[in-house]
């Protein structure tokens, strides 16, 4: 099927494209899209994004169920998690970026909000994003935690471990999260400065004007 074609190649494509660039190391990060006629395509587990094999991807069908490919990432219950509660989400990536990762380890931060608005581009991609408590891998409360954000928030930002971003399609759930990385490096880089951030009422208008939510 020519779709689920393109569609693998664009998943190891973005995989190495933010490997190469550092966004996420060794074998971490994962990246699945919602399929055209139902079902999805998911990172293996133990893979490098910077290595990804199209032919290895795993293949669910539109329950859920492992129908070909190398056994999933085991954070693929982060996606799914995503992919439950927003029905307009088709894709989903989960980076261990190092700024945004160090965010998620800051004491002082609004877990309502992690992040200023710093720029208009990190407004209209990415919101507000909420910090999800710290469970340890694997543990279904992490599952459960991400699940009651996501309805309302496209992006989340996991305690001391990473983002998980989704977009309606792959090249926007990656610009999400690359945005996501470098507003969190901006923030950094400005600890101990004084700000200038976008007023609520810079923020309202981009909200308005861009039919965010
Ligand atoms: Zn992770």
């Amino acid at each position: 099927m020519p779709d689920i074609t393109r569609i693998r190649d664009q998943i190891c494509q973005v995989g190495a494209s933010l490997f190469d660039r550092g966004l996420t190391a060794g074998s971490s990060g994962n990246i699945s899209v919602r399929l055209p006629g139902g079902g999805w395509l998911m990172t293996p587990t133990n893979a490098s994004l910077g290595a990804l094999d199209p032919a290895r991807l795993s293949l669910f069908d539109a329950s859920g169920r492992l129908i070909s490919g190398d056994a999933p990432t085991k954070e693929s219950f982060l996606h799914f998690s995503m992919y439950d509660e927003r029905a307009d989400a088709g894709a989903v990536v989960h980076l261990h970026s190092t700024h945004a990762t160090a965010v998620s380890i800051l004491r002082d931060v609004d877990p309502a909000d992690v992040l200023p608005a710093l720029t208009a581009y990190y407004v209209m991609r990415v919101g507000r994003l909420p910090l999800v408590p710290y469970f340890a891998p694997g543990d279904p409360d992490l599952a459960h935690a991400v699940r009651a954000m996501a309805s309302r928030h496209h992006a989340v930002l996991l305690a001391n471990h990473g983002p998980v971003v989704a977009g309606t399609t792959l090249a926007n759930a990656q610009y999400a999260a690359e945005e996501l990385e470098e507003t969190a490096k901006l923030f950094l880089m400005l600890q101990n400065r004084a700000r200038r951030d976008l007023t609520p009422e810079q923020v309202a208008n981009l909200r308005a004007r861009f039919n965010l939510t």
